[in-house]
């Protein structure tokens, strides 16, 4: 009896693996960094093929620590950086060119002119996205464009398109099979999250041959068979979801209304919004979830874009703290900031603003300001940022949150996530395994293969490591707020 779900879960720095049984533990767990590619300013690139080797790489490792065999794997899932573009030859399986990264901005530019056209609002109820260079459709006409070739090619059915995901399936089985799942395909910004096809209006204006795209499949269920070289046996691959739609389903958010929020390098705030998408107004994104039978669950994403970041550079610019963890003791030393605020607008602001004007700025400074204020502020950033991420959802949703789940690296911090309580004034959960983006993978394959029977099987398999409970006054936290939304004014298109 296989007894193991196998993730895979590739990250934008790093390829890593982690082993599961399915009680959820984690019993073997391998991580290999990768070279990142600046070939000029804003742009960042990838070699595929690294990618992939990388990869394969920390699933042998992972299952040689624990002396696994193909047979002992119920089924690999895989989770992934999204909207990465990758294009290769049918006929080797070698990628044309390196993979443009999420992160690039080299079509900002032709992001622009859209603009000006005036399609970005058809686009957006199409597709639920902003019309940004972070989306891949912009990145695959860049590479049709700019690579001597490629679009006679690709309009002879001689090369593909994936996204990472993609990628890793096509090569996993050997190129037998070509396929996304909906939450990867959302976004590339050729998919209808109406229609749930590639939609034929977007092909058209980004010019993107249709025979390039990859089949869209539900996110469980069995996608093929590992080619049996590899791991010496055939594995079936059976649950695939982009990294925070695989975290909110590892976070057991099945219903409308649950959400998370990773504090990660950035965060990534996802609610569940039931069967039928949203279309918010500015700021946010409307999105898939995941896909299961013929059931799909959409999403309200926002994004903050520095988050954990602030305590790097708090360490590695300011020299202030030693390590991250440091924060907590050193925050816990006053009794509150102050009246200072930091607003870490240091690459413009995400939801719900927008702006890629705004620049950081440290505001309420006084005589009797000290390192610890400065720490504490920086802290409380990152659980105001939240705060109107979410308020700007509830508005979209109109229901209240009855609990907030958290994970990412700087959930670790128990200040934070206190403080991030009393100013929502609502619950917050943080599971005992952090390693949610992997393990929604791992238990999308696990459903998708039978090991478990339906999504009641994984509620029972959570467990909780730790409640916050809001223990502010709603006068205290009206009047931080007050003074955070204050700050924020004045950091807005700062750099215009
Ligand atoms: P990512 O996956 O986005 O690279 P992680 O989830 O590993 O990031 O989280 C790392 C981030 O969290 C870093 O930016 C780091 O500064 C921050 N961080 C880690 N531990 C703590 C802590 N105890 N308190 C505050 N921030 C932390």
């Amino acid at each position: 009896m296989a007894k193991y779900l196998l993730a895979l879960d590739q990250g934008t720095t790093s390829s890593r693996c982690i082993i599961f049984d399915c009680q959820g533990n984690i019993c073997s767990k391998v991580q290999r960094e990768f070279p990142q590619i600046f070939p000029r300013d804003g742009w960042v690139e990838h070699d595929a093929t690294e990618i992939w080797a990388s990869q394969m790489g920390v699933a042998v490792e992972a299952m040689l620590a624990i002396g696994a065999s193909a047979a002992d794997i119920a089924a690999i899932g895989i989770t992934n950086q999204r909207e990465t573009v990758v294009v290769w030859e049918k006929a080797t399986g070698k990628p044309i060119c390196n993979a443009v990264v999420w992160q690039c901005r080299r079509t900002a530019e032709d992001c622009e002119r859209l603009k000006r056209e005036g399609v970005e609002n058809e686009i957006r109820t199409r597709t639920g996205l902003l019309l940004d260079p972070y989306f891949s459709a912009t990145k695959l006409k860049w590479i049709l464009d700019h690579v001597e070739g490629a679009r006679e090619r690709a309009q002879r059915g001689e090369l593909l398109f994936g996204t990472i995901d993609t990628w890793l399936i096509y090569q996993l089985t050997g190129g037998k099979i070509h396929a996304t799942d909906p939450s990867n395909a959302a976004r590339t910004m050729l998919f209808n999250i109406h229609t749930l096809e590639w939609d034929a209006e977007l092909l058209r204006l980004f010019d993107i041959p249709a025979c390039m795209m990859p089949k869209v499949l539900p996110s469980s269920g069995v996608f093929g068979y590992t080619d049996a070289r590899l791991f010496g046996g055939e594995i079936p691959i059976a649950g695939v979801a982009g990294d925070q739609q695989a975290a909110l389903f590892g976070q057991c958010c099945f219903d409308a209304g649950d959400a998370k929020n990773t504090y990660g390098t950035g965060g990534f705030l996802l609610m569940n919004t039931g069967k039928a998408p949203i279309l918010p107004k500015q700021g946010l994104l409307s999105t898939v979830g995941w896909q299961i039978g013929n059931k799909v669950s959409y999403v309200l994403e926002g994004s903050v874009f520095v988050c954990g970041a602030v305590i790097q550079w708090l360490r590695d610019g300011l020299g202030l703290v030693k390590n991250a963890a440091d924060t907590e003791h050193m925050a816990n030393k006053v009794p509150d900031s102050a009246g200072v605020y930091l607003v870490p607008a240091f690459v413009g602001l995400g939801a719900p603003y927008w702006d890629a004007y705004a620049r950081g700025g440290i505001q309420g400074l006084t005589r009797a300001t000290n390192k610890y204020h400065i720490v504490r502020a920086a802290l409380e950033s990152m659980a105001y940022q939240t705060a109107d991420v979410l308020a700007a959802m509830q508005t979209e949703t109109g229901t209240p949150l009855s609990a907030l789940r958290v994970d990412g690296g700087a959930s670790a911090n128990n200040f934070l996530l206190q403080f991030q309580a009393d100013i929502l004034g609502t619950k917050l959960i943080r599971p005992a395994c952090v390693e949610t983006t992997a393990w929604g993978a791992a238990t999308l394959a696990g459903l998708g293969v039978g090991v478990y029977s339906d999504i009641d099987e994984l509620h029972a398999a959570r467990r909780i490591d730790r409640t916050f409970g809001a223990q502010m006054s709603a006068v205290e936290r009206e009047q931080l707020l007050e003074g955070w939304h204050r700050a924020v004014e004045r950091t807005l298109g700062w750099a215009k």
